[in-house]
């Protein structure tokens, strides 16, 4: 049985990794700190006896005992919202944690995969994004606490691969989502999602003509699997390319909600990308992947995974608007 380290195991993506190569038949080793993860996420992995976790910050020194075939780096805030509150820990971990991994992973000379995104781009001047395109980021805006790491870990990522001779993956990972999202955590889908559930209008953030182009969680899953399988060292998009501004997403979602909510519009947060959308050319030629859920249907999946949670959950997850955490 080969066995797999999996960075962010409690969060949205690690979850469902944890679960992917669970079912694949691997020894998963779960890890994390649980600043933006929840256990709940994999609560249901613990009875296995195929499945450890370790409650650890992996910014710090990382050790585990015993061979590790396969190392997946998902630990990492991921949101807007969460980057503005712990952007200290979201430069660590994209840096300080991608370097200990590769170190693990050169001690037990494991395949890594690290967590990339096309946040990388930043504010693109090319449209669609492909994989040659070096992005356009502001680094001392809001955002460049998570951009930059990102872009340190691609750098740090490619040194080891180089210099090590160290197998190596990186994922570029589009705008993604699904079920175990958190609510609260800012993101277009479970704010309009959560909106629509506690009977609020929709906040539009701007005009609502920037676009995103959004990828159900089980289409990602099959192709980092892909990645991982493959023998391609240099960064991949994997994204849905189905492309829509972010007010026409506002009335589907009424619309498949069948709800009567209004769209109320507030300030486009600085420095919030005005087109995404990824080239996905590489990955069906590379790896024979292409996203195969069309976004009713996952959004649907994503509506009723949301309505199941508790009215206290709900509550609780009250939208929280951007001007509370951002500091001239
Ligand atoms: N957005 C919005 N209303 C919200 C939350 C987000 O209009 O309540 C916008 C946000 O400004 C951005 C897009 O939706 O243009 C996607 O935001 P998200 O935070 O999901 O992801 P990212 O900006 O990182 O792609």
């Amino acid at each position: 049985m080969k066995r797999i380290l999996i960075t962010g195991a409690a969060g949205f993506l690690g979850s469902h990794l944890c679960d992917l190569f669970i079912d694949k038949g691997y020894r998963v080793i779960g890890m994390d700190n649980l600043i933006t993860g929840d256990l709940k996420n994999i609560q249901h992995l613990f009875p296995l006896e195929q499945f450890e976790f370790y409650n650890h910050d992996v910014s710090k020194f990382v050790f585990v005992p015993g061979e590790v075939d396969y190392i997946l780096h998902f630990a990492s805030p991921a949101s807007p919202i969460d980057y503005l509150k712990i952007p200290i820990q979201t430069l660590k971990v994209g840096s300080l944690g991608t370097h200990n991994l590769l170190g693990l992973a050169k001690v037990k000379k494991a395949r890594i995969l690290v967590a990339s995104t096309s946040e990388v781009y930043g504010d693109p001047l090319v449209h669609p994004q492909n994989e040659e395109y070096y992005g356009n980021v502001n680094p001392i805006g809001p955002r460049g606490v998570y951009d930059e790491a990102k872009r340190f870990q691609e750098a740090l990522t490619m040194a080891y691969n180089r210099y090590h001779d160290l197998e190596t993956r990186i994922v570029r990972i589009f705008n993604t989502y699904g079920p175990r999202m958190r609510l609260n955590d800012g993101r277009v889908i479970p704010a309009f999602i959560g909106q629509t559930l506690r009977g609020e209008d929709l906040t539009v953030f701007g005009d609502g003509s920037q676009t995103r182009s959004f990828c159900y969680v089980e289409d990602l899953m099959d192709g980092i699997y892909r990645l991982l399988m493959s023998d391609y060292y240099l960064p991949m998009n994997i994204g849905n390319p189905n492309e829509i501004t972010i007010k026409d997403f506002a009335e589907e979602i009424i619309k498949l909600t069948g709800t009567s909510q209004k769209i109320i519009y507030k300030p486009l947060p600085e420095n919030d990308p005005l087109q995404r959308q990824p080239d996905i050319t590489k990955a069906k030629e590379i790896l024979g992947w292409e996203p195969k859920t069309n976004r009713s249907n996952g959004i649907g999946i994503t509506y009723d995974y949301f309505k199941s949670l508790s009215d206290q959950e709900l509550r609780k997850s009250e939208h929280k608007s951007f001007e509370n955490f951002i500091r001239p």
